[in-house]
């Protein structure tokens, strides 16, 4: 779901998916992930001579030269294309703007009803559908032919397809009511819109974040409660000792669309919810799955997820503010040529999205700044309470499927939201150091 739609809603209320996998895959017995055991390489193994930068050193030669070209191949290749995103929704913004497009769909929307919010929802519907049409070559390049030529992803055309669909359709409903808040609340603020603006785009992503695990997640993805057996028998009791509520723990067939391994945390008030997915848990040995639901564990007590919609609010206030400085200078230029009365009116969204998206992409290293510091958190809180540095070491390098394990620090601080591999591995081994007396 990276369609220029949630790119959008994202820069605009948060910034914060061959063969289809059986459906029948989650009716396989969970207990088959016993199977995978936990390795050890022979420089990280516990004992008297035990040095931090050696064991590291041996889990990151775990890594074939051959696989670390390939990670290091997809993750330049995605910074790249976050460029060449940019400059594309900048190129649709300034189509849909001086083609007369855009008034086209506003003249359009004010034949629907008396209601200016009727106008901008059906505007907003309109603008949802055209970019994603318009980002749908890019969109496709990078959802699913490159996700399959590095064999991360497992749906045919026809699914991944539908899929799209869905999410088009859900943008549509959700952009538009966000929009239509927005522009109502720009109408009525007038020029302190860009304050009340973020205020409000934080109390609408609580409440996205609060349906979505109910109303969203489950129209791409099947969920289910973990069923009885040792492994959710000891993450309930991690659960139990870290004071969350124990029902919260669900899989989820992420195998559907993708090979990677994930877990999350998701919801709101009474909606939030632990979820993992099906290739963690079959393609990882138990040690693993406590190490990964441990740091979930740690983003849920640690109120991370709220912690993070407050941080991005604040980012947007600037963003918001940026837009509104920015408007007023393009509109005295070429407001004339565009057809765009002021910022209350919806023809000028293509410009608004992109002087929001000029201010995220400069913004990009903070944003992900922001996201790597609640990330190293949880890590320290899930190794903490899993106690498994191994499977935490173990399951870092597995992400170095899709992460470069070891990145520069200009690199790291651009464009990582998440610790490093090598920062994890050597962050598990220090934590392993220090626990030996504790070991049997
Ligand atoms: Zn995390």
């Amino acid at each position: 779901m990276k369609n220029h739609w949630v790119t959008l809603l994202a820069g605009i209320i948060l910034i914060v998916a061959s063969a289809v996998m059986p459906l029948n895959a989650h009716a396989q017995s969970l207990s088959e992930q016993d199977k995978v055991s936990l390795e050890i390489p022979d420089g990280a193994k516990a004992g008297p001579g035990f040095d931090v930068e050696v064991a590291t050193e041996a889990y990151i030669n775990l890594l074939s030269e051959e696989d670390r070209a390939r990670s290091d191949a997809y993750m330049e290749g995605g910074y790249w294309l976050q460029l060449w995103g940019f400059l594309y929704g900048l190129g649709v913004a300034w189509l849909l703007l001086a083609k007369g497009l855009s008034t086209r769909m506003r003249n359009l929307s004010e034949r629907v009803g008396k209601w200016p919010w009727l106008h901008t929802f059906v505007y907003s519907a309109q603008y949802v559908v055209i970019t994603s049409v318009l980002f749908f070559p890019l969109t496709i390049y990078q959802d699913f032919f490159r996700e399959h030529s590095y064999n991360l992803a497992t749906q045919t055309f026809g699914a991944w397809m539908g899929d799209e669909i869905t999410g088009l359709l859900v943008g549509v409903l959700i952009g538009g009511v966000a929009l239509t808040l927005i522009y109502g609340v720009i109408r009525k603020a007038r020029d302190n819109w860009w304050v009340w603006g973020a205020g409000v785009s934080v109390l609408l992503l609580f409440f996205i974040m609060f349906i979505s695990p109910v109303f969203i997640s489950p129209l791409f993805n099947d969920y289910n409660v973990l069923e009885e057996g040792p492994l959710r028998s000891s993450i309930m009791s991690m659960a139990r000792a870290n004071d969350i509520p124990a029902d919260n723990v669900y899989w989820f067939d992420a195998s559907r669309q993708t090979t990677r391994i994930s877990a999350n945390v998701s919801g709101f008030l009474g909606t939030t919810r632990i979820s993992l997915n099906d290739n963690l848990l079959y393609r990882t040995s138990a040690e693993e799955v406590e190490a990964v639901m441990g740091h979930e564990m740690g983003h849920y007590v640690l109120n991370n997820v709220t912690k993070l919609v407050i941080n991005f609010g604040l980012v947007l206030a600037f963003g918001f503010a940026f837009v509104a400085w920015g408007f007023k200078r393009a509109l005295a230029r070429w407001g004339q040529n565009w057809g765009v009365r002021d910022v209350s009116d919806t023809a000028g969204l293509p410009l608004f999205a992109a002087l929001l998206s000029i201010f995220f992409f400069a913004a990009t290293p903070v944003t992900n700044g922001i996201i790597r510091v609640h990330e190293a958190e949880a890590d320290n809180y899930g190794i903490n309470v899993s106690g498994q540095a191994d499977g935490f070491a173990r399951v870092a390098m597995r992400l170095s499927e899709y992460r470069k394990i070891s990145p520069g620090a200009l690199e790291r601080f651009i464009f990582y939201d998440h610790p490093s591999g090598r920062d994890r591995v050597h962050m598990s081994m220090l934590w392993k150091s220090e626990h030996q007396e504790s070991e049997p």
